[in-house]
């Protein structure tokens, strides 16, 4: 690997402990009322309907239903509700760094709230770990939550210039933060990274699947890594293979794409095939790589799921079982 890549894994830290007022235990969801400010059905449509994210920074007119998406250090403020957690409908009572418009959906605008670090729950709230939020919340809003979290954590590390150390400035018109001294632009940052089912076979099917070291257990999974300036991802993903299992591959083929905001990456799934060598597993970061057939899969393996490298292998097994 180019770089470490643990945040890649896709099960690191699932385990779900939320802090509460008595301190790190498991979440009882039955001790705590539903507050009146949430929308459980409506949250419960979203589901089912994936609703048209519009991301701009428009401020509203008047007063607009929103939802307030409050960060602090990759955790995010909900309320837990009959059907899982909530996103606030009023604005937390929290300490404020930063508000950020993140755009809307339909007439409802979303905020994302920067808070600082050490600042309590307020009552009937819970900040849960970004990760552990997925399945508490409609996808779509654990995806909004990925994009609120990047955004307040881009706009908190950017705020002196990183060529002349000036205090930054937000811009009104675009997500940028701008040195008034020499005009240095800061961005967002997005570290791209590669994920790539492997296959071999007449039929391809075989797929190469690796049990990294940052795995919590033992867990195979699809190969990944980071982007090096100056590659294409197509070098990339020929790069990490031959790097960490020392094949060579061919007929590297775009597969789809995730925000995965651990803390910043853009993973870019590609499929590939066995071009020839003799599999060599790089030791600092893989505990084993196997060739497993599509019909022998071992149980710890992603299947769909939250992440991409779930959906490449279940995307390869539904092919692999029509044919
Ligand atoms: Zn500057």
């Amino acid at each position: 690997m180019s770089s470490g890549c643990a945040d890649l894994c896709p099960l690191s830290g699932v385990t779900l402990v939320v802090r509460t007022a008595g301190g790190p235990g498991p979440l009882n969801l039955r001790e705590r009322a539903l507050p009146s400010n949430y929308l459980t059905r409506q949250a419960v449509r979203w589901a089912s309907f994936p609703p048209v994210f519009d991301p701009h920074m428009r401020r509203p007119d008047d007063d607009v239903p929103a939802f307030y998406f409050a960060v602090r250090r990759g955790e995010v403020l909900v309320v837990a509700g009959q059907n899982g957690f909530e996103l606030p409908r009023v604005e937390p009572d929290v300490p404020v760094e930063g508000r950020h418009i993140l755009g809307s959906i339909g007439d409802e605008w979303l905020y994302g709230i920067d808070v600082p670090e050490g600042t309590d729950e307020p009552d009937d709230h819970l900040w849960v770990p970004l990760r552990q939020l997925y399945g508490k919340v409609p996808d779509p809003m654990w995806t909004i939550a990925g994009r609120a979290e990047q955004i307040v954590s881009w706009d908190r590390t950017h705020r002196y210039c990183g060529r002349c150390g000036t205090a930054t400035e937000s811009m009104e018109a675009e997500r940028a933060r701008r040195c008034p001294a020499c005009g240095q632009l800061a961005y967002p940052r997005l570290s791209p990274a590669v994920i790539m089912l492997v296959t071999r076979g007449d039929h391809d099917e075989e797929a190469l699947l690796a049990w990294g070291r940052q795995f919590p257990g033992r867990f195979y999974s699809t190969l990944a890594g980071f982007v090096e300036a100056g590659e294409s991802l197509e070098q990339c993903v020929a790069r990490e293979v031959r790097e960490e299992v020392g094949i060579a591959v061919r007929d590297i083929t775009y597969f789809g794409s995730q925000p995965w905001p651990f803390p910043n990456s853009l993973m870019l799934g590609f499929t590939a095939r066995y071009d020839g060598g003799e599999v060599v597993i790089q030791e600092e970061e893989i505990v084993e790589a196997c060739w497993f057939r599509w019909d022998e899969l071992p149980k710890n393996v992603p299947m769909g799921g939250m992440s991409i490298a779930g959906w490449l292998i279940e995307d390869w097994v539904r092919r692999q079982a029509a044919r």
